[in-house]
């Protein structure tokens, strides 16, 4: 611990502006979340690349963090630093948008419906940063942000800087290769079609108004589990919705949105779900997996 602490005291002399002891909750949308022991902002794209190497240099465990609407942090917080990705410009060049990887994608839509572009628009409402959408390759009403990438612009420890095309991502329902390779999405380069008559924003928005439970969340919080079975249909079929653990409950609205009442931890979030994918498994012998990413302290991944 004395060592670490040294380690943190080297870091925060290298970038004053560093936080130490920030509330984890206050930067998700779940408002779930312990102390991180040290935070720092990128508000220009090319200081992730510098915090992350000093970071590695000195040996402190780092996280990225994006818009934080798919992550629920532990309640015991997160040991070593995590960079809030807030670099966000956006260029518009013909049918391309270049996006820096900490632009909200909503910002993004807004953008693209400016110059008259459409595709994403299909994804309004939908919260957080592109590079967050990236990595899990967000999607809804039938598109996923995967669709639209040409080419992007990552940032690896050992490598790097470097460009990969679409191909490389591999991208599938709710994944990316970044989930195996934990490289950082700098920035994307979006080829969108124009908007057409069909990309009527008002009745997505009013679908997603009456459709989406409110209060704090990260939407879905399981996968579905084939093309023709919501986790969500399962989960209302096997009689789990208003099912609650300490503070956080499964919304009687959206059988597969979990919404914290406002005292919730990620321990009840955890043995909720344990508790549903059970249930489920034991009336219908599917098995569902997670699509919000939950950590512990130390950053690995807790499994359901
Ligand atoms: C109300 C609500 C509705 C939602 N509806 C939908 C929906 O319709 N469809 C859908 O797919 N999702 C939905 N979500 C989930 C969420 O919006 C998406 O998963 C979103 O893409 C997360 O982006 P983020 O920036 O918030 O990521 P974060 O939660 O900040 O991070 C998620 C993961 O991405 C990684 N990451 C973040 N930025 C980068 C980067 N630049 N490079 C590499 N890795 C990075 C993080 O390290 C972390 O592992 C919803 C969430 C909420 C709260």
């Amino acid at each position: 611990m004395e060592e670490e602490n040294l380690e943190y005291n080297e870091f925060i002399s290298k970038f004053p502006q560093t936080v130490q002891h920030m509330w984890l909750a206050e930067l998700t949308s779940y408002k779930i979340g312990g102390l991180a022991d040290l935070y720092i902002k990128a508000e220009n794209i090319l200081d992730i690349p510098k915090f992350v190497q000093i970071a590695q240099d000195l040996g402190i465990r780092y996280y990225l963090l994006g818009g934080g609407c798919n992550i629920i942090f532990s309640d015991k917080g997160f040991r070593g630093l995590v960079i809030h990705n807030k670099a966000d410009k956006i260029e518009v060049q013909g049918n391309k948008i270049v996006a820096e990887s900490g632009a909200m994608l909503g910002q993004v839509i807004a953008k693209a419906r400016k110059h008259e572009l459409g595709g994403i628009i299909k994804m309004i409402g939908l919260p957080g940063t592109i590079g967050g959408a990236i990595y899990g390759n967000a999607g809804a009403k039938g598109v996923e942000i995967g669709d639209f990438v040409e080419n992007v612009k990552l940032f690896d420890k050992e490598f790097g800087v470097k460009e990969e095309n679409h191909d490389y991502f591999q991208f599938s329902y709710r994944t990316s290769i970044l989930k195996k390779t934990h490289e950082i999405v700098l920035s994307v380069s979006l080829s969108l079609p124009s908007l057409n008559a069909g990309d009527t924003a008002p009745e997505i928005v009013r679908f997603r108004i009456e459709n989406q439970p409110k209060g704090n969340t990260a939407g879905s919080f399981f996968k579905n589990p084939t093309l023709n079975e919501s986790a969500g249909f399962l989960i209302d079929k096997a009689g789990l919705k208003g099912l609650e653990k300490g503070d956080i409950r499964v919304s009687e609205l959206h059988g597969n949105w979990l919404i914290n009442n406002g005292n919730g931890t990620q321990e009840d979030v955890v043995s909720l779900a344990r508790e549903i994918k059970n249930e489920v498994y034991r009336q219908f012998k599917i098995s569902l997996e997670p699509e919000n990413i939950i950590i512990d302290e130390y950053g690995n991944k807790v499994d359901i």
